[in-house]
């Protein structure tokens, strides 16, 4: 089953994440895939807050995976972007951040999908320009009810 919110501003994208943020459990895996600049940045920050994490949430520029400890659970923020190859998972650890005792979101999760296990949830985010520049379709689903 697809869950699909609209949204019309950042702000609501970034509550619809901390919704989720704030139910989360550990072991959860949010694939985020989307166009540069679709929000899936902004999801993960409101993500992070409805986890309780103070500490400012951006971008991981120059790593794949930032870790986040100051909430209700430990966060790993993926953004896998520029991985070249998908060994580069391997060699920053990401089996203990995938099954540990965390939530993982991934930015371009369709990157490394051959990594992603069945458990996961999808979230796709879309523009549609003829209902405005900033309105947004996010679609949510199991990874294993897309197969
Ligand atoms: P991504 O991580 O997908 O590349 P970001 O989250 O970094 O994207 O950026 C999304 C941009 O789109 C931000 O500048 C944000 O203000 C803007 N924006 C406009 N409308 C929305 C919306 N409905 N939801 C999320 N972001 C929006
Ligand atoms: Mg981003």
């Amino acid at each position: 089953m697809t869950n699909v919110w609209e949204t019309h501003t950042p702000e609501e994208t970034f509550e619809l994440g901390r919704s989720l943020g704030e139910k989360a459990v550990a072991g959860q895996i949010y694939c985020l895939d989307g166009d540069l600049g679709t929000g899936k940045t902004v999801f993960t920050q409101g993500f992070a807050a409805g986890l309780g994490i103070e500490e400012p949430v951006n971008s991981p520029t120059f790593t794949i995976v930032q870790q986040y400890d100051g909430g209700r659970l430990p966060m790993y923020h993926f953004d896998v972007y520029r991985i070249g190859d998908v060994e580069e998972m391997e060699e920053i650890g990401y089996e203990d951040c995938f099954y540990g005792e965390g939530v993982c979101l991934i930015e371009w999760s369709l990157l490394i999908r051959e990594l992603l296990p069945r458990t996961a949830v999808r979230v796709v985010i879309e523009k549609e320009l003829e209902k405005g520049f900033d309105y947004r379709k996010i679609s949510i689903e199991n990874m294993r009810d897309t197969e």
